[in-house]
């Protein structure tokens, strides 16, 4: 008995000692951590083929949102958007090139949509506050909405940028979140993982497969808490879905939420949501507010003109429409 113990106790010592030389064992799996950012709900899961790569990548994620929400958020006072929006009417505004990057993307599918997806919505968007259900009155209404106009912002040369009236400001927020998760799944993908999902928001990127298997990704329901209308194997690509329901407040039977159609200033009716399928959450992001502000007929016109992309609209009549890659 005395013999067994004392043999144990040498396991136990050298057990330890090899825990001492090999402090991170290795091996393959899923790594995950949710996190809020961007005033959001986000989620990385990641298979890593040891434990600190695995870690540290996860916190990297972490990080990159943070970083691009420094320089984009339009309540951080320093970040390059306030900046912009503070002086841009004044004199030109030399930003990063990333940002820059980011503005010449969104002035191209505000050309492309025909004003559709415009940034400056944020002239008359800076009015409302859905928490405390403020909108704008219907005086200030009439004299902002002129000032959502995408040609107001000029893109100069060397990053510099421009508003051409007093009174313009632009928003990132239908375009800076998927992004952000493109970014992350860059950051992946460049560090040799091969499967990875990062998710923000209404915003999802698939990095691979789920190991031999797809992803399976949700759409929610558009009136039901945490119903969900369906759900789509996907790999290797990106979905995002703009809805109704994420920042609103109703009033006298109307609904106020956070997109706004850019010809009017107001939140368009007809649809509860749409989600667009495509090969980056940077242009799926931006596509699914474009088709939400467009409404079903010139949407699904829209997309059927974008070979990479397809869509699922809800309409308001809690009707479904698939654009023609999905029909079957
Ligand atoms: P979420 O922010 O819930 O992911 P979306 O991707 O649909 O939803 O983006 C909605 C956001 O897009 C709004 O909160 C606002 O910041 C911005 N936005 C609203 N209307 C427009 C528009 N017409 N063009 C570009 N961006 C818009
Ligand atoms: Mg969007």
């Amino acid at each position: 008995m005395r013999l067994l113990f004392i043999r144990l106790q040498w396991l136990f010592y050298v057990l330890s000692a090899s825990v001492l030389l090999f402090p991170a064992p290795a091996y393959a799996q899923w790594y995950r951590l949710p996190f809020q950012t961007m005033g959001t709900q986000a989620y990385v899961e990641l298979w890593a083929e040891d434990a600190s790569q695995g870690k540290t990548l996860l916190t990297d994620v972490q990080s990159e949102f943070e970083r691009i929400n420094q320089l984009m958020s339009p309540y951080i006072a320093s970040s390059e958007l306030s900046q912009v929006n503070r002086d841009a009417a004044t004199n030109p505004v030399t930003v990063g090139a990333e940002f820059y990057q980011l503005l010449q993307q969104a002035e191209q599918l505000a050309g492309l949509s025909d004003g559709a997806f415009d940034i400056s919505f944020a002239s008359v968007g800076f009015s409302y506050d859905y928490r405390q259900h403020i909108k704008p009155s219907a005086a200030e209404l009439s004299s902002q909405q002129p000032l959502i106009n995408y040609r107001l912002i000029t893109l100069l040369a060397n990053n510099q940028v421009r508003f051409t009236q007093q009174g313009v400001k632009i928003d990132l927020g239908g375009i800076a979140k998927g992004y952000a998760v493109e970014q992350a799944i860059g950051l992946l993908a460049k560090a040799g993982i091969k499967h990875a999902l990062v998710t923000a928001g209404g915003d999802t990127r698939l990095l691979g497969d789920k190991r031999g298997r797809p992803w399976l990704v949700a759409i929610k329901h558009p009136r039901k808490a945490d119903g969900i209308v369906a759900q789509l194997p996907l790999s290797d690509s990106a979905i995002s879905t703009s809805g109704d329901y994420e920042r609103f407040f109703i009033e006298d039977g109307v609904r106020y939420h956070h997109i706004l159609d850019p010809k009017s200033g107001q939140s368009p009716s007809g649809l509860m949501s749409v989600t667009v399928l495509g090969p980056d959450a940077t242009r799926t992001d931006a596509m699914s507010t474009t088709l939400f502000v467009m409404g079903l007929a010139r949407g699904m016109a829209f997309i059927e003109q974008q070979p990479e992309f397809e869509a699922i609209f809800i309409s308001s009549e809690h009707q479904l429409y698939f654009s023609s890659g999905l029909a079957q």
